[in-house]
């Protein structure tokens, strides 16, 4: 399927995307002049003659229909979840008023940008959306993104289980038409209606996505407010390892000055004793490198906001200057008694030619798909995810198997040639024939329990995680 045709025919180049304001603001212009075009001439330019000519000819439309209908359904459940996190005692308000404009922007955008590369109908579903602008989002510091989003909440929460269709007036006088109603005038509306609202939850999807990234990365932008309902790392003793209150008069700790004027790094003592018998070890990195013994609940301990974090997700890799660097993560070299499978042992060498892709698919023709995860969280779950696939342990390897699986097979990037069958055997040749079944069996675990379909596993974890997600350097 084409998805350039509509924006070709309104003129717009679809490869302007990596100039990302020029690109949105000449969809912008796009979609105004879109508005005072008849609407019966826009119902043949989005629908009428795209689908009478097109080589293939629309007639397996149930399917897509009732496919599509299910991507739409699944986009606004992630939605409501993913915004319900973000939303915990109403602090998305506090939180998006306090953004600079730019940040404000910057997130609308992403979402715009995310609908546009991953909606069924890509930059053609845009202009069946000539509301979702950045401007109209951008006005009143913002205020009517929030308006758009609450209304948009309470319209999915209210017609679930079934798909909530934003009302438009100008979309409902192109699809009132004088002519008779026939079947492929009816498929084609309805259609074209769900690719539209496709787009628009996979916008509010995205840009609340974006949002949550920058504050679990905690960026420059985000208020440092939006941070004060966490509780505060634990003060503990570089030394003894205890915290105040497990010393009797809980006393006022010291920290390393030296460390602290040169690097703006926190050591903490209970007392000078302790700093002097600590001394022989940590004289080596004083005021030289960032080095602690990253202890449980510190503000060093990347979960500190999380005690019962398994270990095994504690032990991120470092660069020089002691900074989680993700794109370091999900290697391992085979254990000796636990050998890799040529196929796994071409992953891996791919993984290590190219550090930025997470995984390399490959279709019937043996040409990879590769999948890049842009979420920092979610990257670095899979990632963890992905060394446990690894592992020697075989606890640890079905753990991490049924997770990438369960995330290849929902998240791997279209191909036309590409099936589940690809996806699922190659696992099989990879992790062993058994670990298809392993994957199987975890869907439908996951089915059973109602679990939003189509939502990776690892997504839905890192939603409700997110907020304790350290801060990650790329
Ligand atoms: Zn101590
Ligand atoms: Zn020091």
């Amino acid at each position: 399927m084409r998805t350039d045709l509509i924006a070709q025919k309104v003129g717009f180049d679809i490869s302007k995307i990596d100039e990302p304001l020029r690109w949105n603001s000449d969809w912008e212009k796009a979609l105004r002049l879109l508005s005072t075009t008849p609407p019966t001439e826009l119902f043949d330019l989005f629908g009428g003659d795209y689908f009478r000519d097109s080589s293939t000819s629309f007639h397996n439309a149930g399917d897509l229909i009732q496919s599509l209908w299910d991507d739409v359904y699944e986009h606004q459940t992630s939605l409501l979840s993913l915004y319900h996190e973000l939303d915990k005692g109403g602090r998305l308000k506090t939180l998006w008023v306090l953004l600079l404009d730019r940040e404000r922007q910057k997130h609308i955008q992403a979402g715009l940008y995310e609908a546009c590369r991953t909606a069924l109908w890509k930059h053609d579903a845009r202009a069946l959306c000539p509301e979702i602008t950045l401007k109209k989002f951008s006005k009143g510091s913002g205020k009517a993104f929030l308006a758009f989003i609450d209304e948009y909440r309470k319209g999915v929460q209210s017609s679930a289980p079934d798909v909530y269709f934003l009302p438009s007036e100008l979309w409902a006088s192109v699809l009132e038409r004088e002519e008779p109603i026939t079947e492929l005038t009816a498929d084609v509306s309805t259609f074209l209606t769900l690719l539209r609202n496709d787009f628009i939850a996979t916008f509010a999807l995205s840009t609340g996505k974006s949002v949550l990234d920058d504050v679990s990365y905690r960026s420059p932008g985000t208020s440092p407010n939006f941070a004060v309902s966490r509780s505060k790392p634990l003060l503990r003793c570089e030394n003894c390892e205890k915290s105040p209150d497990m010393i009797e008069g809980s006393p006022k700790f010291m920290m390393c000055s030296i460390c602290k004027s040169k690097l703006d790094f926190v050591i903490h003592y209970c007392s000078q004793s302790c700093q002097k018998e600590d001394w022989r070890r940590h004289k080596k990195h004083c005021g030289k490198k960032k080095v602690s013994k990253d202890l449980r609940g510190t503000i060093h301990d990347p979960f500190w906001m999380e005690p019962h974090m398994p270990d095994f997700l504690r032990d991120l890799p470092r660069d020089a200057h002691g900074e989680i660097s993700i794109i370091d993560m999900g290697f391992m070299a085979p254990a000796a008694s636990h050998p890799f499978t040529p196929a796994l042992q071409r992953q891996v060498s791919l993984w290590t030619a190219d550090k930025n892709i997470d995984y390399f698919i490959f279709d019937e023709a043996d040409r990879p798909v590769c999948l890049v995860i842009p979420l920092k969280t979610d990257k670095l779950a899979f990632r963890k995810m992905r060394q446990a696939a690894l592992s020697s342990v075989p606890s640890e390897r079905v753990l991490g198997v049924k997770f990438i699986g369960d995330y290849l097979l929902k998240r791997t990037p279209y191909s036309p040639w590409l099936t589940r069958g690809n996806i699922l055997n190659q696992l099989g040749w990879e992790y062993g024939e058994n670990m298809k079944q392993v994957i199987l069996e975890f869907e439908k675990v996951l089915e059973t329990r109602r679990f939003p379909p189509g939502l990776p596993y690892l997504e839905w974890f890192n939603c409700h995680m997110a907020v304790m997600w350290p801060r990650f350097r790329e």
